[in-house]
């Protein structure tokens, strides 16, 4: 294949937010609107809510499995939360970007970090309830947690937002659909960035002369 007909390498969105922001919708949303754009299915050790799909929603694995994925160097990050284990494969990661698909992530802020360390070229966002009020309402509406855990998210999600500051952008989900806006709008400015569309246009310059 000659160079000019690879594939620009895809983009990267990690969406964060506190269990309960409502990320998990928003992100869906976005998901349906931009077939090109695909949702990173992380790993995790966590069982399965009554309205997730195994391979869809998560790779929902043991944790000696899981442990196995660490060992060998196979996740470009993980983290723990509540006791369980979650993490993104490297290589379906790089596969995708590779082979010039977009990629949206969620993941907390510790696996943020690291990817951010890791490729700091990705685009890094932050969802928020609009009230701490809010947040704990939406935690328990979800009707999906025991009490101890719904209380612990909540303490967590309190601890996640003083990592904010970092952040590239910040979407408040006060409605939903405003919010789900938010995000296809920095979706789409981010593919509008010069340096994404220099492959593009190069045959312009290609009969003008070059740069
Ligand atoms: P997360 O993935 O951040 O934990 P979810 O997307 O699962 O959050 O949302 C948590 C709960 O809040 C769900 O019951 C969802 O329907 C609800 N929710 C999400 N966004 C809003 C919103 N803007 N207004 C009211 N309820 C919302
Ligand atoms: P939940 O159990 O609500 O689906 O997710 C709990 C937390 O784990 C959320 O903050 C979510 O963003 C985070 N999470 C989900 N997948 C990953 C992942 O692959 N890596 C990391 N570091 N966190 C993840």
């Amino acid at each position: 294949m000659s160079s000019e007909r690879l594939p620009m390498e895809g983009m990267f969105i990690a969406v964060t937010g506190p269990s309960g922001s409502g990320k998990t919708s928003v992100c869906k949303a976005l998901l349906e609107r931009f077939p090109q754009l695909r949702f990173s299915v992380s790993l995790t050790t966590r069982p399965p809510r009554p309205t997730e799909a195994d391979g869809k929603d998560y790779h929902f694995v043991t944790e000696a499995e899981f442990r196995d994925r660490i060992d060998r160097g196979d996740l470009i990050e993980w983290a723990e939360n509540f006791g369980q284990l979650y993490g993104t494969s490297r290589e379906t990661m790089e596969a995708a970007l590779r082979d010039g698909h977009d990629l949206l992530l969620d993941v907390d802020t510790r696996g943020a970090r690291a990817l951010k360390k890791a490729r700091p070229g990705g685009i890094f966002v932050f969802v928020i309830p609009p009230s701490i009020e809010e947040l704990e309402r939406r935690l328990r509406g979800r009707g999906s947690e025991t009490e101890e855990t719904i209380r612990r998210r909540f303490d967590n999600a309190l601890s996640e937002i003083r990592e904010i500051v970092w952040y590239d952008y910040i979407i408040m989900n006060d409605k939903l659909d405003a919010a789900i806006e938010r995000l296809r709008s920095i979706y789409v400015a981010e593919t509008c960035r010069r340096e994404r569309m220099m492959v593009k246009i190069k045959p312009f310059f290609e009969r003008s002369g070059g740069i």
